[in-house]
């Protein structure tokens, strides 16, 4: 049985702690759909092309995942791709219910999809986007957090944003 796995999420942009879930879930399963969604609450600094064209630098050597998009709800992307399995990863507590509340609420969309938690690895579980983009925004080094490719990216990004201030 070919066993594949969406993982979706923002991705705005790619960090080591995804890429680390991304890893192990390339392990398990036999093909990782990365897939970009938008977020509705977060105002994006990367254009979705822009977060898949990253996602798919990074996970180059990574043969059995693709990245892909979709702006329509997980559950019936799942379903258009044949997937019944949602990979998502956790980190503190703090992730734990809103994360118990999306599976729920997917759970009640299709009962025939199951989520697949993976922990964080420990030096990963204070990583998130938001805090790469705070970091990198004051041209703190973001060297330990994401892979070099999204490290050069946030540097453009944040020039051409400052450029655009002026
Ligand atoms: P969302 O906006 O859907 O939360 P994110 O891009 O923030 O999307 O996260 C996508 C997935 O990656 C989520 O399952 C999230 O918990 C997980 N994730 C984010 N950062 C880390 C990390 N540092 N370690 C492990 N998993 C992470």
């Amino acid at each position: 049985m070919n066993r594949v796995a969406i993982c979706p999420g923002s991705f705005d942009p790619i960090t080591n702690g995804h890429l680390d879930i991304i890893t192990r879930g390339s392990k398990i399963f036999d093909e990782v759909i990365v897939a970009v969604f938008n977020n509705q609450s977060k105002e994006p600094l990367f254009t979705v092309d822009e977060r898949i064209e990253l996602i798919e630098q990074v996970t180059n050597h990574l043969p059995n995942v693709v990245a892909d998009s979709n702006d329509g709800l997980l559950v019936d992307y799942a379903k258009e791709k044949g997937v019944d399995v949602i990979l998502r990863g956790l980190r503190a507590v703090s992730d734990f219910e809103y994360e118990m509340q999306i599976t729920s609420m997917n759970r009640k969309l299709n009962p025939e999809i199951e989520t697949f938690f993976m922990m964080t690895n420990n030096q990963y579980s204070f990583l998130s986007s938001s805090i790469v983009k705070e970091a990198a925004k004051y041209h703190s080094s973001v060297a330990d957090l994401v892979p070099k490719e999204v490290e050069e990216a946030l540097t453009q990004k944040y020039a051409e944003n400052s450029f655009k201030t002026l």
